[in-house]
Protein backbone atom coordinates (compact mmCIF):
# COMPACT_ATOMS: atom_id res chain seq x y z
CA UNK A 1 0.00 0.00 0.00
CA UNK A 2 1.08 3.37 -0.93
CA UNK A 3 0.16 6.52 1.14
CA UNK A 4 1.13 10.41 0.60
CA UNK A 5 1.01 12.65 3.15
CA UNK A 6 0.54 16.02 2.47
CA UNK A 7 1.92 18.65 5.03
CA UNK A 8 3.47 21.67 6.31
CA UNK A 9 5.52 19.87 9.13
CA UNK A 10 7.28 17.09 7.31
CA UNK A 11 9.43 16.82 10.54
CA UNK A 12 6.32 15.98 12.68
CA UNK A 13 6.36 12.46 10.81
CA UNK A 14 9.72 11.03 11.02
CA UNK A 15 9.45 9.75 14.37
CA UNK A 16 6.57 8.26 14.52
CA UNK A 17 6.48 6.76 11.01
CA UNK A 18 9.60 5.10 11.93
CA UNK A 19 9.62 3.11 14.77
CA UNK A 20 7.67 -0.03 15.68
CA UNK A 21 5.45 -1.57 13.57
CA UNK A 22 5.27 0.81 10.79
CA UNK A 23 8.65 1.11 10.62
CA UNK A 24 9.17 -2.56 10.31
CA UNK A 25 6.30 -2.42 7.53
CA UNK A 26 7.87 -0.09 5.31
CA UNK A 27 11.67 -2.07 5.97
CA UNK A 28 9.66 -5.09 4.50
CA UNK A 29 7.82 -3.16 1.17
CA UNK A 30 4.72 -3.56 2.65
CA UNK A 31 3.88 -0.02 3.30
CA UNK A 32 5.41 3.03 1.39
CA UNK A 33 4.84 6.54 3.07
CA UNK A 34 5.49 9.39 1.21
CA UNK A 35 5.39 12.36 2.94
CA UNK A 36 5.09 15.98 1.21
CA UNK A 37 5.70 19.48 2.25
CA UNK A 38 3.14 21.53 0.49
CA UNK A 39 5.40 24.62 0.83
CA UNK A 40 7.11 23.04 -1.89
CA UNK A 41 4.02 23.44 -4.02
CA UNK A 42 3.54 27.28 -3.71
CA UNK A 43 4.01 29.48 -6.36
CA UNK A 44 4.63 32.58 -4.36
CA UNK A 45 8.43 33.43 -3.77
CA UNK A 46 7.99 33.24 0.19
CA UNK A 47 6.10 29.56 0.06
CA UNK A 48 3.31 31.36 1.22
CA UNK A 49 0.48 28.50 1.59
CA UNK A 50 -2.24 30.50 3.58
CA UNK A 51 -4.39 34.08 3.25
CA UNK A 52 -6.38 35.94 5.13
CA UNK A 53 -10.31 34.52 5.01
CA UNK A 54 -12.70 35.95 2.76
CA UNK A 55 -15.28 37.65 4.52
CA UNK A 56 -13.44 38.54 7.52
CA UNK A 57 -13.13 36.77 10.33
CA UNK A 58 -10.24 35.04 12.93
CA UNK A 59 -7.11 33.57 11.77
CA UNK A 60 -6.27 32.50 8.42
CA UNK A 61 -6.72 29.87 5.34
CA UNK A 62 -4.96 27.36 3.80
CA UNK A 63 -4.84 28.19 -0.16
CA UNK A 64 -6.54 25.75 -2.26
CA UNK A 65 -3.53 25.61 -4.64
CA UNK A 66 -0.78 24.66 -3.33
CA UNK A 67 -2.43 21.64 -1.71
CA UNK A 68 -4.73 20.85 -5.34
CA UNK A 69 -1.59 21.06 -6.70
CA UNK A 70 0.15 18.66 -3.72
CA UNK A 71 -2.77 16.20 -4.38
CA UNK A 72 -2.29 16.10 -7.86
CA UNK A 73 1.27 15.52 -7.91
CA UNK A 74 0.77 12.28 -5.58
CA UNK A 75 -2.01 11.45 -7.99
CA UNK A 76 -0.38 11.45 -11.18
CA UNK A 77 2.59 9.80 -9.26
CA UNK A 78 0.46 6.83 -8.85
CA UNK A 79 -1.15 6.92 -11.98
CA UNK A 80 1.84 6.69 -13.68
CA UNK A 81 2.39 3.61 -11.86
CA UNK A 82 -1.42 2.35 -12.63
CA UNK A 83 -3.20 0.47 -10.42
CA UNK A 84 -6.88 1.29 -8.79
CA UNK A 85 -8.31 4.51 -8.04
CA UNK A 86 -6.96 6.55 -4.95
CA UNK A 87 -8.29 7.37 -2.21
CA UNK A 88 -8.07 11.82 -0.82
CA UNK A 89 -8.58 11.82 2.34
CA UNK A 90 -9.27 15.18 4.34
CA UNK A 91 -9.03 15.66 7.96
CA UNK A 92 -11.69 17.99 9.53
CA UNK A 93 -13.20 17.73 12.42
CA UNK A 94 -16.01 18.03 10.53
CA UNK A 95 -15.81 14.58 9.02
CA UNK A 96 -16.70 11.11 9.40
CA UNK A 97 -15.62 10.18 12.25
CA UNK A 98 -12.62 7.56 12.26
CA UNK A 99 -13.14 3.77 13.29
CA UNK A 100 -11.85 0.41 12.70
CA UNK A 101 -14.33 -0.56 10.01
CA UNK A 102 -12.53 2.70 7.77
CA UNK A 103 -9.25 1.37 8.61
CA UNK A 104 -9.93 -1.72 6.91
CA UNK A 105 -11.61 -0.53 3.97
CA UNK A 106 -8.58 1.89 3.50
CA UNK A 107 -6.19 -1.21 4.03
CA UNK A 108 -7.79 -2.90 1.49
CA UNK A 109 -7.10 0.25 -0.93
CA UNK A 110 -3.76 0.45 -2.56
CA UNK A 111 -3.07 4.38 -2.73
CA UNK A 112 -4.38 7.09 0.05
CA UNK A 113 -3.56 10.87 -0.07
CA UNK A 114 -4.07 12.27 3.29
CA UNK A 115 -4.38 16.22 3.49
CA UNK A 116 -3.84 18.01 6.99
CA UNK A 117 -5.09 21.16 7.40
CA UNK A 118 -4.20 23.79 9.67
CA UNK A 119 -5.06 27.49 11.07
CA UNK A 120 -8.78 27.92 10.30
CA UNK A 121 -8.35 24.77 7.81
CA UNK A 122 -8.46 24.87 4.06
CA UNK A 123 -9.67 26.74 1.44
CA UNK A 124 -13.43 24.75 0.94
CA UNK A 125 -12.88 24.40 -2.98
CA UNK A 126 -10.49 21.80 -2.55
CA UNK A 127 -13.58 19.66 -1.94
CA UNK A 128 -13.56 18.66 -5.60
CA UNK A 129 -10.74 16.82 -5.36
CA UNK A 130 -11.42 14.68 -2.16
CA UNK A 131 -13.24 11.54 -1.50
CA UNK A 132 -13.66 11.10 2.29
CA UNK A 133 -13.57 13.68 5.13
CA UNK A 134 -12.56 12.42 8.11
CA UNK A 135 -12.76 13.14 12.00
CA UNK A 136 -10.50 11.67 15.10
CA UNK A 137 -13.23 12.69 16.81
CA UNK A 138 -15.57 15.60 18.43
CA UNK A 139 -12.49 17.79 19.37
CA UNK A 140 -10.40 20.11 17.48
CA UNK A 141 -6.81 20.44 16.86
CA UNK A 142 -4.32 22.28 15.68
CA UNK A 143 -3.40 20.27 12.60
CA UNK A 144 -4.27 17.75 10.66
CA UNK A 145 -0.93 15.93 11.78
CA UNK A 146 -2.00 14.04 14.37
CA UNK A 147 -5.67 12.47 12.72
CA UNK A 148 -3.48 11.68 9.66
CA UNK A 149 -0.75 9.41 12.08
CA UNK A 150 -3.59 7.75 13.69
CA UNK A 151 -4.94 6.73 10.49
CA UNK A 152 -1.73 5.70 8.59
CA UNK A 153 -0.83 3.40 12.44
CA UNK A 154 -4.65 1.78 12.86
CA UNK A 155 -4.55 1.42 9.09
CA UNK A 156 -0.96 0.15 8.35
CA UNK A 157 -1.00 -2.88 10.98
CA UNK A 158 -4.08 -4.25 9.17
CA UNK A 159 -2.21 -4.88 6.33
CA UNK A 160 -1.33 -8.52 5.78
CA UNK A 161 2.30 -9.24 7.02
CA UNK A 162 2.36 -6.36 8.86
CA UNK A 163 1.76 -7.93 12.25
CA UNK A 164 3.33 -10.65 13.63
CA UNK A 165 1.30 -14.00 14.63
CA UNK A 166 1.57 -12.50 17.93
CA UNK A 167 -0.02 -9.42 17.56
CA UNK A 168 -2.87 -10.49 15.12
CA UNK A 169 -5.34 -7.89 14.78
CA UNK A 170 -8.33 -10.28 15.02
CA UNK A 171 -9.02 -10.56 18.69
CA UNK A 172 -7.97 -6.73 19.11
CA UNK A 173 -11.13 -4.22 20.44
CA UNK A 174 -13.51 -3.41 17.72
CA UNK A 175 -12.45 -6.13 15.26
CA UNK A 176 -15.39 -8.22 16.13
CA UNK A 177 -17.16 -5.42 17.10
CA UNK A 178 -16.65 -5.57 21.22
CA UNK A 179 -14.04 -5.22 23.12
CA UNK A 180 -10.72 -6.97 23.80
CA UNK A 181 -10.34 -9.87 26.69
CA UNK A 182 -7.94 -8.76 29.44
CA UNK A 183 -4.33 -9.97 29.14
CA UNK A 184 -1.81 -11.09 32.03
CA UNK A 185 1.56 -11.74 31.95
CA UNK A 186 4.27 -13.01 34.81
CA UNK A 187 4.75 -12.66 37.49
CA UNK A 188 1.50 -14.90 38.48
CA UNK A 189 1.08 -13.02 41.61
CA UNK A 190 1.53 -9.38 41.60
CA UNK A 191 1.03 -7.19 44.33
CA UNK A 192 -1.44 -10.08 46.01
CA UNK A 193 -3.30 -9.87 42.35
CA UNK A 194 -3.27 -13.64 40.62
CA UNK A 195 -3.55 -14.30 37.35
CA UNK A 196 -7.19 -16.15 36.92
CA UNK A 197 -6.41 -19.93 37.35
CA UNK A 198 -8.27 -20.33 34.16
CA UNK A 199 -5.02 -19.02 32.23
CA UNK A 200 -2.82 -21.73 33.96
CA UNK A 201 -4.85 -24.36 32.96
CA UNK A 202 -3.37 -25.17 29.61
CA UNK A 203 -6.91 -26.35 28.37
CA UNK A 204 -7.64 -24.46 25.33
CA UNK A 205 -11.08 -24.56 24.95
CA UNK A 206 -12.00 -23.20 28.24
CA UNK A 207 -9.72 -20.54 28.01
CA UNK A 208 -10.89 -19.60 24.72
CA UNK A 209 -14.57 -19.61 26.74
CA UNK A 210 -13.32 -17.26 29.34
CA UNK A 211 -11.81 -14.59 27.19
CA UNK A 212 -15.12 -14.91 25.28
CA UNK A 213 -17.27 -14.18 28.57
CA UNK A 214 -14.28 -11.85 29.74
CA UNK A 215 -14.86 -9.57 26.54
CA UNK A 216 -18.70 -9.94 26.19
CA UNK A 217 -18.78 -8.83 30.31
CA UNK A 218 -16.39 -5.86 29.56
CA UNK A 219 -18.40 -4.67 26.07
CA UNK A 220 -21.56 -4.40 28.21
CA UNK A 221 -19.86 -2.79 31.21
CA UNK A 222 -18.22 0.21 29.22
CA UNK A 223 -19.54 0.15 25.98
CA UNK A 224 -23.09 -1.38 26.12
CA UNK A 225 -23.54 0.44 22.73
CA UNK A 226 -21.48 -1.88 20.92
CA UNK A 227 -24.09 -4.75 21.44
CA UNK A 228 -26.43 -2.77 19.63
CA UNK A 229 -24.87 -3.53 16.62
CA UNK A 230 -22.98 -6.86 16.57
CA UNK A 231 -24.44 -9.86 15.44
CA UNK A 232 -24.17 -12.10 18.53
CA UNK A 233 -23.79 -15.81 18.50
CA UNK A 234 -25.83 -18.28 20.55
CA UNK A 235 -22.96 -19.04 22.68
CA UNK A 236 -22.24 -15.37 22.82
CA UNK A 237 -26.08 -14.94 24.11
CA UNK A 238 -25.50 -17.64 26.67
CA UNK A 239 -22.57 -16.18 27.56
CA UNK A 240 -23.96 -12.49 28.33
CA UNK A 241 -26.72 -14.35 29.99
CA UNK A 242 -24.51 -15.99 32.51
CA UNK A 243 -22.51 -12.55 32.82
CA UNK A 244 -25.76 -11.09 33.90
CA UNK A 245 -26.46 -13.65 36.21
CA UNK A 246 -23.14 -13.16 38.26
CA UNK A 247 -23.30 -10.12 38.46
N1 LIG B 1 -11.94 25.72 12.05
C1 LIG B 1 -11.94 24.30 11.96
C2 LIG B 1 -13.23 23.75 12.54
O1 LIG B 1 -13.69 24.27 13.54
O2 LIG B 1 -13.73 22.74 12.00
C3 LIG B 1 -10.78 23.70 12.76
C4 LIG B 1 -9.47 23.88 12.10
S1 LIG B 1 -8.21 23.04 12.96
C5 LIG B 1 -7.59 24.26 14.03
C6 LIG B 1 -6.95 22.92 11.74
C7 LIG B 1 -6.86 21.59 11.05
O3 LIG B 1 -6.61 20.56 11.99
C8 LIG B 1 -8.08 21.13 10.31
O4 LIG B 1 -8.15 21.73 9.05
C9 LIG B 1 -7.85 19.63 10.22
O5 LIG B 1 -6.98 19.32 9.17
C10 LIG B 1 -7.15 19.34 11.54
N2 LIG B 1 -8.04 18.84 12.58
C11 LIG B 1 -8.34 19.45 13.75
N3 LIG B 1 -9.13 18.68 14.51
C12 LIG B 1 -9.35 17.54 13.82
C13 LIG B 1 -10.11 16.35 14.08
N4 LIG B 1 -10.82 16.20 15.19
N5 LIG B 1 -10.09 15.39 13.16
C14 LIG B 1 -9.39 15.52 12.01
N6 LIG B 1 -8.67 16.63 11.71
C15 LIG B 1 -8.64 17.63 12.59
Amino acid sequence: MEIDILTIFPGMFYGPLSESILGRAQEKGILTVRIHDIRDFSTSKHRVVDDYPFGGGPGMVMKAEPIAAATEHALAARRAAGGAPSRVVMTTPAGATFSQEMAKEFASCDHLVIICGHYEGVDERVSSLVTDRVSVGDYVLTGGELPAMVMVDATARLLPGALGDEESASSDSFWNGILDYPHYTRPRIWRGLEVPEVLLSGDHERIRIWRRKQALKRTLKWRPDLLDQVELTGEDVELLKQVMEDS
